[in-house]
């Protein structure tokens, strides 16, 4: 199938490329078995400032290279030179908008689902619009589906396999009227969406489900939990989650770097709080922005440049 390219280049093993080149043979371990793992990472456009901010470039590489020890790879990609190939193919596409990006890293070649190579790494970055749910919220389905216990796959792993899970939450929910899922784990505790972790707010207090309830340790959610302790005087219980507990939420949303801060109105058609979005889920949203895009100056180091540091 050819479809209209999404953006000029891509980025494949450390040469930007036209769009449409960017290819990997159906023999391969990566579309054979999911052999693959990645990162999904945001620029936000600073219109006034006329530049790009990358969010947490640093910790998205890291979590890259813990991703590809995890899975075996027989060759780690150095998390600074993804970082630099990354900017570099921003500054190739000359884009002026924000935009979502991905690094991945695949096992390429005709080796069976144990094959540990040879690598082949992709960058691509896409236009991406302020999602219309992060203005209006979604109404949440838990899923029947339970999330897989870090047991049997890595969930604090980006691995491509790792997603059929939340694909199936995701189709159920939308099958069955829902916006998005939420699915619990092999204990029946609250554990993330398909792609974007949980929090809720509950009595004044902010509670989200700890990392040993087989979640991605979410780039966002420390931000958030930062954010929530330093400027907000509201600090995280990082605990189990009931399913009941769900509906004694005042708020709730979802957090991740696709996500953002997404407010839940409803979940399993209980309204959350009032139904709409909550107060202190829009201050946060508002902070949250305001950092990412590089209008304010506090917590700068977040924010990488993309077309200044060319510059310098
Ligand atoms: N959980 C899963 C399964 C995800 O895919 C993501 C998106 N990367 C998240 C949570 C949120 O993680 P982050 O904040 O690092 O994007």
């Amino acid at each position: 199938m050819t479809a209209e390219p999404l953006a000029p280049y891509i980025g494949m093993n450390g040469e930007i490329v036209p769009w449409a080149d960017a290819k990997i043979h159906a023999f391969s371990p990566a579309v054979k078995y999911g052999a693959g793992i990645f990162e999904g990472i945001r620029g936000y456009w600073n219109d006034d400032r006329q530049e790009m901010y990358v969010f947490k470039l640093v910790e998205h590489m890291q979590r890259l290279e813990f991703s590809q020890k995890v899975m075996g790879f027989e060759r780690i990609v150095d998390a600074k030179e993804m970082a630099d190939q990354t900017l570099a193919l921003l500054r190739a596409c000359n884009f002026r908008e924000t935009v979502h990006i991905r690094t991945a890293v695949v096992v390429d070649g005709y080796g069976e689902s144990g094959a540990t190579g040879p690598i082949t790494t992709f960058i691509t970055a896409v236009p991406r619009p302020l999602p219309k749910k992060v203005v209006d919220g979604v109404e949440a389905q838990v899923s029947s589906w339970q999330r897989i216990p870090d047991h049997a796959m890595p969930m604090r792993v980006k691995a491509n396999a790792n997603y059929n899970n939340g694909r199936l939450a995701s189709i159920q929910a939308k099958r069955d009227g829902y916006d998005a899922a939420l699915m619990l784990n092999t204990r029946g505790k609250v554990s993330e969406g398909p792609g974007m972790c949980f929090f809720m707010i509950r009595n004044g207090r902010a509670i989200t489900p700890s990392t040993s309830n087989d979640i991605l340790e979410s780039i966002t959610r420390d931000t958030l939990i930062e954010l929530l302790k330093d400027d907000l005087g509201m600090p995280t219980e990082e605990r189990d989650v009931d399913r009941s507990e769900l509906y004694a939420a005042d708020e709730a949303f979802f957090c991740g770097t696709g996500w953002e801060i997404t407010p839940i109105r409803t979940i399993d058609r209980l309204a959350v709080g009032d139904g709409k979005v909550g107060g202190l889920t829009k201050k946060l949203q508002d902070r949250y922005f305001a950092i990412a895009k590089g209008t304010v100056s506090d917590y700068a180091d977040w924010c990488t440049p993309v077309y200044q540091a060319a510059a310098e």
